[in-house]
């Protein structure tokens, strides 16, 4: 996928409400199984995940306000950000004064309209500009949430490519925001290209894509896959992925794991106006992963911040914020931290004692063949300087400042001349 087909995905998946459960997911997921092979799991409501519960599954037919004169003047139609997440049934008639109570808007975005939710806790409610909230004639409003909140499922998608080894990797994004596009259809959008572009190859470790509801997905998969969880040696959340900000990594909760390394190795070499942070108790699904039952190694990578750009969950967050150049690079950076991941190993000298002949062996004609040969070179002194069975390529790309990619590259050809093998 390039970042022209992302886009186009993106737009596809634009129009549909999506919320934490109901048809607005399935019909995302049965989008994003055209692309790769996803699993479409359904957990009951009621379902424990850990200290949680799966909530009653939330559909909506129609959300609308109409004014004294009958008029529709807010309608999800529209916008699906126009009704409250998980908002209660109702049909009646108020006065303005009355539905005041209900309406959100922000007064310094007053053309925006923002997307306001409330999962737990009863209520119902719509979203609309405040230029438009201001202009409301007194009057007797009606309004309709044709809503249902009853027992049904948490519907989540998995993808999981295979390995060598039963270790694995994860990238998880979340799939419970209606029409919003930076968080996340940029997320999804580009786990779904870096889901297809690994299919098609063979790897070490396995790479496993989880495209869940935020906070209560992941809850609920942890609870249900403990074993699958002590297996994962590192990964990703991914949002806010197409704005023009350049690349952020959020650390694991350590901060000193392997994934981390080689996080910001592959960030380094490719993009080096990238930010890095420390782990922060705040965001998206790291938190539930990196919590002290499970401690899997999983940062994030973002662009902008959540919560920390103006458009953030309001109805400004909408195609024209991103762009096919920020989602393309985005995927080529995780495909590349991805691969590093699956290439790094520890290491051992097979000739340890003094310098090998390297001119006898052929090596020298053997390293023609890609990069700068002069590099290529240097990159294997470096590795049987270090072959000591204790170091991986990674301790050797980040101690010689070498990129990684060529001093996995010169692995290879002294692992061919039998001159190293795998730990
Ligand atoms: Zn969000």
């Amino acid at each position: 996928m390039t970042g022209g087909d992302m886009m186009e995905l993106i737009q596809e998946l634009y129009p549909i409400l999506r919320s934490l459960t109901g048809d607005g997911v399935r019909e995302t997921l049965s989008i994003l199984a055209r692309h790769n092979p996803i699993e479409i799991h359904e957990v009951p409501s009621g379902t424990s995940a850990l200290d949680w519960t799966v909530p009653l599954e939330w559909n909506v037919r129609e959300a609308w306000i109409r004014d004294p004169e009958g008029n529709k003047i807010v309608d999800i139609c529209e916008s699906n950000l126009h009704v409250v997440g998980y908002s209660i049934p109702v049909r009646k008639r108020l006065s303005l004064n009355a539905l005041q109570a209900n309406l959100h808007s922000i007064p310094e975005q007053p053309e925006w309209i923002p997307w306001r939710t409330s999962y737990y806790e009863e209520n119902w409610g719509f979203c609309l500009p405040h230029s438009q909230r201001e202009a409301l004639q007194d009057g007797e409003y009606e309004v309709c949430i044709d809503s249902s909140l009853e027992d049904g499922h948490l519907t989540y998608g998995e993808l999981f490519l295979p390995g060598e080894s039963d270790r694995e990797l994860l990238v998880s994004v979340h799939v419970c925001h209606p029409s919003l596009v930076n968080d996340n259809l940029s997320g999804i959008a580009v786990s779904t290209a870096v889901a297809e572009k690994l299919s098609g190859s063979n790897r070490r470790l396995g790479v496993r894509f989880l495209f869940i509801p935020g906070t209560i997905g992941s809850l609920t998969w942890l609870e249900h896959n403990r074993e699958t969880a002590g297996r994962i040696v590192g990964g990703l959340t991914l949002t806010c992925l197409g704005d023009s900000a350049p690349l952020t990594y959020k650390r694991t909760f350590g901060g000193k794991a392997e994934f981390d390394r080689v996080a910001s190795q592959v960030l380094g070499e490719l993009v080096p106006d990238h930010k890095e942070l420390d782990f922060y108790p705040y965001g998206y699904d790291e938190r539930q992963y990196n919590s002290p039952g499970f401690r899997m190694p999983i940062g994030s990578l973002m662009r902008s911040r959540h919560g920390r750009f103006p458009e953030y969950h309001t109805s400004a967050d909408n195609i024209s914020l991103i762009s096919e150049g920020q989602l393309e690079e985005a995927a080529n950076v995780i495909l590349n931290i991805l691969r590093t991941m699956d290439q790094n190993r520890r290491f051992r000298s097979l000739a340890p004692e003094g310098e090998p002949q390297l001119g006898r062996r052929g090596i020298y004609r053997a390293i023609g063949g890609g990069g700068d040969p002069e590099t290529r070179q240097y990159a294997m002194l470096w590795l049987l300087q270090a072959g000591d069975g204790f170091h991986t390529l990674l301790d050797v790309a980040e101690r010689s400042k070498i990129a990684f990619g060529d001093i996995h590259a010169a692995a290879i050809v002294l692992e061919q001349h039998a001159l190293i093998e795998w730990c």
